[in-house]
């Protein structure tokens, strides 16, 4: 989306980048190698659909190279173009270096409502995009990773997987071509809702810093924080869940294409997304709270925690200054444009940056790739030596217990959780939270050691080129 008076996507993550290289000290020209795209692949194709041959253009943008394979999701939306592309390419790259996924930096698109086609045309649509970019591999295990992003989900992530074996019948680590596929086609647990629950432990691991959550001026932890959410897709819905019905957050508005629904007690997001589902994916008539036909206004409501989480730019310079929320956390990539981002910083707006809050995809991406290469799950091996090395313990416990006649009780909670083997899923969500952990405080560190780094975006870009930076000294470039 490009906003009348405002740089194009593109142009906005650029002009952040260079926010945090004026503060580095980068050698000579390495500032415009890490920053400019590598290449981009349009791709324009027919498919047979309806009696007739409709051709779709798709585009795979490569950012970064500095480490491979490079990796980034695959979009379906109507507003797609090479610009956004891009975008999202670079800020897949920072993202990678940020959280430590080793990963370069890749996205893809493809200019398409898919709501328009049917199960049966989406998936010959999709195993068509696949067969090109494969076949010049812009797919491929050791070299582009893609993933879901907007407009597609774990449905479009196996198709592609088997698109790739059914041209690769050799490639035994075939599966490992893309990641967000279903556990079944080798996924991993806990994929699908990895960007939502990131989100989440962002947020968690914000407020344990008592001083950062000041200069917000909130305080406490996330119970009771009133939290407004936009886009209840993938990674809106699994955000707005886990912190209303995991950390006592209360969802005062959900704003989605058609409108926002309002409610100052709290909306119950599991019922919203249920409605939604059986409604065609509107909220108009939903009982539950009231709601406001020009949704975008809901962004301006007083919250504590505003989320955008569906699209870029939906707070740019025609909205910024009536903005409330003292904190956003960019669920999506690139919701506030870089006039807008000056605006919020002015007014004193917490900004934690879309590269830290929604790296929760990649990072467990990496995981299901890791998986698909060593070819086994997650705590296969270790899950029942685990649970008998504890059974030893407790047994041991209770042994002394009565052999001293000490009287000692285990809870039976205490016992069950204790005995348990971690399985994929614990694993995964342990990886995950120290990822979202260790990146925040790596970005922090930065945020208050120096006194010209004022917030956290600039932070985030200065780690995350400083590492990219690294790499290609170490490589003699
Ligand atoms: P999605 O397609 O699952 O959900 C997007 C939601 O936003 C949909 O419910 C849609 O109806 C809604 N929406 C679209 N336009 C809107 C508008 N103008 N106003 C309000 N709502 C609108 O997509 P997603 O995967 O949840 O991705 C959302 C954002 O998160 C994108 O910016 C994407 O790049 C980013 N992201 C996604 C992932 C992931 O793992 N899926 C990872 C990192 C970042």
């Amino acid at each position: 989306m490009s906003i009348a008076g405002e740089p194009s996507f593109r142009e906005s993550v650029d002009m952040m980048f260079k926010r945090a290289t004026q503060l580095m000290d980068l050698g000579p020209g390495l500032e415009e190698k890490i920053r400019v795209c590598n290449s981009t692949y349009t791709v324009r194709f027919g498919v047979r659909l309806r009696g007739k041959i409709e051709t779709f253009v798709g585009y795979r943008s490569v950012h970064s190279e500095h480490m491979e394979p490079v990796k980034g999701g695959i979009r379906y939306s109507l507003g797609v173009n090479q610009d956004e592309v891009e975008a999202l390419a670079a800020l897949m790259t920072y993202k990678c270096a940020l959280v430590e996924t080793p990963f370069g930096g890749s996205k893809g698109g493809l200019c398409i409502d898919p709501r328009k086609w049917d199960e049966h045309e989406l998936e010959q649509i999709t195993r068509r995009f696949a067969y090109e970019l494969i076949k010049r591999d812009l797919i491929n295990p050791a070299q582009n990773v893609p993933a879901p992003d907007m407009g597609t989900g774990e449905r479009e992530m196996a198709w592609i997987a088997d698109q790739y074996a059914r041209m690769n019948t050799t490639d035994i680590n075939a599966k490992a071509c893309v990641t967000g596929k279903p556990p079944h086609a080798g996924g991993i647990q806990g994929r699908v809702e990895a960007t939502g629950r990131g989100v989440q432990y962002a947020l968690r691991e914000f407020f344990r810093h008592g001083e950062d959550a000041a200069k917000a001026g909130l305080s406490g932890d996330l119970d009771g924080k009133r939290v407004i959410v936009q886009g209840l897709g993938n990674v809106g819905y699994h955000a707005a869940k886990f912190l209303a019905e995991e950390d006592g957050a209360k969802v005062i508005a959900i704003i989605e294409r058609d409108g926002a629904l309002v409610n100052d007690s709290g909306l119950d997001v599991e019922d919203v997304r249920q409605w939604m589902n059986r409604h065609g994916g509107l909220l108009a008539e939903y009982p539950k709270g009231q709601h406001i036909i020009d949704g975008a206004k809901a962004l301006e409501l007083p919250c504590d925690i505003l989320i955008p989480a569906a699209m870029e730019g939906v707070i740019n310079l025609s909205n910024a200054e009536r903005i409330q929320a003292p904190l956003i956390i960019e669920a999506a990539n690139g919701p506030i444009t870089f006039g807008a981002d000056e605006i919020l910083r002015r007014k004193g707006c917490v900004i934690i940056p879309d590269m830290y809050a929604n790296a929760g995809g990649v990072t467990v991406s990496y995981f299901e790739w890791v998986k698909n290469l060593s070819h086994i799950r997650f705590g296969r091996m270790q899950r029942r030596a685990e649970e008998a090395r504890s059974r030893l313990l407790v047994e041991e416990l209770e042994r002394l217990s009565s052999d001293q006649h000490l009287g000692w009780q285990l809870g039976p909670d205490f016992k069950q959780k204790f005995l348990q083997g971690s399985d994929e899923l614990a694993l995964v969500r342990s990886g995950l939270d120290d990822t979202m952990r260790t990146a925040y405080q790596s970005m922090r560190e930065v945020w208050h050691a120096r006194q010209e780094v004022q917030d956290l975006r600039v932070a985030a870009y200065i780690v995350s080129i400083g590492r990219i930076a690294k790499t290609y000294q170490s490589k003699g470039l």
